[in-house]
């Protein structure tokens, strides 16, 4: 296994430092900075594709489609998307007049000098994604990515200086005592992607500063499926977002709530799709990633003994490899319904109606996501107004998130903040209002020495 490369740590102060000079002077600011750094980006996604399919390979046999389609074009599609808004998006927002006072309008102002530590389990997009957002705010942007992915880190670190700008957009490697470092560090802003542990670690430091903070976090999302339902299509939508990157995705389907009179084949139909993505031995396949690392295969491994598998259970702790794994009769209370799976194992619990299912996702976390699949209109209405959770989809998983005019973010313990298109912008961004008055008007009335008639005044008009 290749060891995680690191930044040494006495540099850390110095690198932070030429950003925060890089960012006063100015140089990020110009919207042609800001047009050249993403189309560097969009230039080394394409240039670099084969690379970085490859990194991700090496470091967990993700598939070349789920690499290309759901990690390195994520930060090309978003920085395509800024080129094309970044002028809208910069233009100072009108708000109209007040009468007698002025007119009044929004400046975006960049915050200063950014933070963005990202995981492991998308490890480029989820580092390109927010950086777009700072660019196009005119930041300038210290960057953390994940030691646990240690190929993609150094190919991140190779190219990214290669195609922007190297005074105002930083790269730092290494894990815990690297991220400690920086933390320590002053920034104008952090944002984070993980696990709730560590989004605690990273708040605490950014609170000694009063820096604000967007944490993209995870938690258990939960997959309601009624009695009413196109089985065949359900299975499919809910296998296919569950078992793509081994169901290491912050949004994947960690648990089913299916009506009792539908598990049966739900599950028939679950083994039966997931053979077809795989066939008979996914551990041949080559369109089924590994589990990151031997930690988490053990940990995943441990979580199977919390029910009996349907299909699946299989476990190559010398490959990491975790076969498709439906488990059933799971108990609630069992340890793999207490923690974020964050692997490929679907637990599938039986439910009377969707108003239990209800009942078992409000005793629990504010989930990234919620699945329901249902024909009946009233339901997933019903579902959606009485629950709480990041994003959702109904009669489908993950494809959410794939709508860039929509915000993306966790609620409560699964994340605060959101991002992905205007959003990105909008995180990395000051919002500053200004009003603009003339010298001719003026409200007499508010100036002091006051008397009754100028009270009188006030109360009309205030
Ligand atoms: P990880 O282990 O790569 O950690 C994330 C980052 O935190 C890394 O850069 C790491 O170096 C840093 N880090 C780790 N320990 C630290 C510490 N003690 N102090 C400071 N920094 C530290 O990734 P992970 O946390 O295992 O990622 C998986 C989690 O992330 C899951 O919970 C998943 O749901 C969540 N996630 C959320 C999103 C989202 O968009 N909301 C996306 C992907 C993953």
């Amino acid at each position: 296994m290749r060891e995680a490369p690191h930044t040494d740590l006495a540099e850390i102060p110095d690198a932070v430092a030429r950003l925060r000079s890089a960012y006063d002077s100015g140089r990020t600011r110009p919207l042609a900075w800001r047009r050249q750094q993403l189309e560097g980006i969009k230039a080394m996604c394409t240039d670099r594709a084969e690379e970085f399919v490859e990194a991700l390979r090496a470091d967990f046999g993700k598939p070349p489609l789920e690499a290309i389609a759901m990690d390195v074009y994520q930060g090309k599609t978003e920085a395509a998307g800024a080129l094309r808004n970044l002028k809208k998006w910069t233009r100072p927002q009108r708000i109209g007049p007040i009468p007698l006072i002025g007119r009044s309008f929004v400046l975006r102002e960049p915050l200063g000098v950014a933070l963005i530590i990202s995981p492991w389990n998308y490890p480029i997009g989820l580092l390109l994604s927010p950086l777009v957002g700072a660019i196009a705010a005119g930041n300038a942007v210290m960057l953390k990515p994940s030691e646990v992915t240690p190929h993609t880190s150094a190919a991140l670190a190779r190219f990214i200086p290669d195609y922007l700008d190297p005074e105002a957009i930083a790269l730092v490697e290494g894990g815990v005592p690297e991220t400690t470092a920086l933390l320590e560090e002053h920034f104008d802003h952090i944002f984070y992607t993980g696990n709730g542990h560590v989004g605690r670690v990273v708040m605490e430091a950014a609170a000694k500063n009063l820096t604000p903070v967007t944490l993209e976090l995870g938690g258990k999302s939960p997959c309601l499926v009624d009695r009413e339902v196109d089985i065949a299509t359900t299975a499919q939508r809910i296998a296919w977002g569950k078992f793509v990157n081994a169901g290491q995705t912050c949004i994947a389907p960690d648990y089913v709530l299916v009506h009792r009179d539908r598990e049966e084949e739900l599950v028939g139909a679950l083994e039966a799709v997931t053979r077809g993505f795989y066939g008979e031995d996914p551990k041949a396949a080559p369109d089924y990633a590994r589990v990151v690392n031997g930690r988490h295969c053990e940990r995943l491994a441990k979580l199977l003994e919390s029910g009996s598998p349907a299909f699946g259970g299989e476990v190559d702790a010398e490959q990491n490899y975790i076969a498709p794994t439906v488990l059933r009769n799971v108990d609630l209370d069992s340890p793999i319904m207490q923690e974020e799976i964050f692997g490929p194992i679907l637990p599938v619990l039986a439910v009377e109606d969707m108003d239990e299912a209800i009942r078992i996702v409000n005793t629990r976390d504010k989930p990234l996501a919620l699945y329901v699949f249902t024909e009946n209109e009233a339901v997933y209405e019903k579902v959606l107004r009485e629950t709480s959770s990041g994003g959702a989809c109904v009669n489908g998983t993950l494809m959410h998130i794939m709508d860039a005019r929509a915000p993306f973010g966790g609620v409560g313990p699964s994340g605060q903040g959101a991002y992905h298109g205007r959003y990105s912008f909008e995180t990395f961004s000051h919002r500053k209002t200004v009003l603009k008055r003339g010298f001719r008007m003026d409200l007499k009335f508010l100036y002091p020495p006051y008397s009754d008639r100028k009270r009188r005044i006030a109360q009309r008009f205030m």
